[in-house]
């Protein structure tokens, strides 16, 4: 089933599938408890984030290419940072670049296969971890590279948590439609033009192991989403480097799920 989350025309915030025509049957319940039919449409206003995440885990470095293009050898543990989850924005909605990030100009795209947890998992082991998934999305980890080098100290949880930093969407597409996670092509265009033409199965760490992995001795929350980490072709390995600016459009892929847009504001100020 591919899930949106979307407001209809009273304002209210639905979940729904089969939209088309600017309609989509209506589902009721929520993503921890499970959905039911309604068998009832509404038309769809604007399409939001699939969720509204408990947590956001990022992970660093997880595919062969982006490695090497960076010039770090291949981690031997999955690197782990967390993103706010109030950075969370929609499709369409802009990326807002913050006075705080601009000079010089520093933030950069990321295209990421987003996994979204439906329950409770602890110590989970590697031929269960799948069970665990509700839904997969697409996710732009934007992030802003002098704060999470030189300004955030080496941590990255700093340069990768500014508000609107987060776009997620434009649909959960469940399990039973993506059977392989590591089998998916995934791509960036910044103004059509291609930045970004990865493969899951360049992961040095699968999805799998990583839910095995984060999950030792640690509880994860339902809503948990995990930003798989992105393929080459990253802004600040390019040369020139390539910074997002003000009217910018940022188009991501990934295979079986969809297009995340989203419009680059600079915001006013300073
Ligand atoms: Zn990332």
């Amino acid at each position: 089933m591919r899930i949106i989350r979307f407001m209809d025309e009273t304002g209210q915030v639905r979940f729904g599938h089969d939209h088309q025509d600017g309609q989509a049957l209506v589902l009721e319940g929520g993503l921890a408890k499970g959905f039911t039919e309604t068998g009832q449409r509404a038309g769809v206003t604007k399409i939001l984030a699939p969720l509204q995440p408990a947590v956001i885990l990022g992970i660093g470095l997880n595919y062969h290419e982006h490695a090497r293009e960076t010039g770090l050898e291949a981690p031997k543990y999955p690197v782990l940072f967390m993103k706010n989850p109030a950075s969370v924005v929609g499709p369409e909605d802009s990326v807002i670049l913050p006075p705080s990030c601009m000079n010089p100009p520093q933030v950069d795209y990321e295209v990421e296969l987003a996994v979204v947890l439906k329950k409770k998992a602890r110590d989970v082991p590697l031929d269960k971890a799948l069970d665990c998934v509700l839904g997969y999305t697409v996710g732009n980890d934007v992030s802003a590279r002098r704060w999470q080098g030189v300004k955030g100290s080496g941590q990255w949880t700093r340069g990768k948590s500014f508000d609107t930093f987060c776009p997620l969407g434009p649909v959960l597409v469940t399990p039973d439609e993506i059977p392989d996670p590591q089998a998916l092509a995934l791509s960036c265009t910044l103004n059509n033009e291609m930045m970004q033409n990865g493969h899951t199965g360049d992961m040095i760490f699968s999805v799998a192991e990583l839910i095995a992995f984060l999950s030792q001795s640690t509880t994860l929350l339902p809503g948990t989403v995990i930003l798989t980490g992105t393929p080459s072709g990253v802004g600040f390995k390019r040369t020139p480097p390539v910074y997002l600016q003000d009217g910018d459009q940022l188009e991501l892929t990934v295979e079986k799920i969809g297009t995340l847009r989203n419009p680059v504001r600079a915001e006013k100020g300073e």
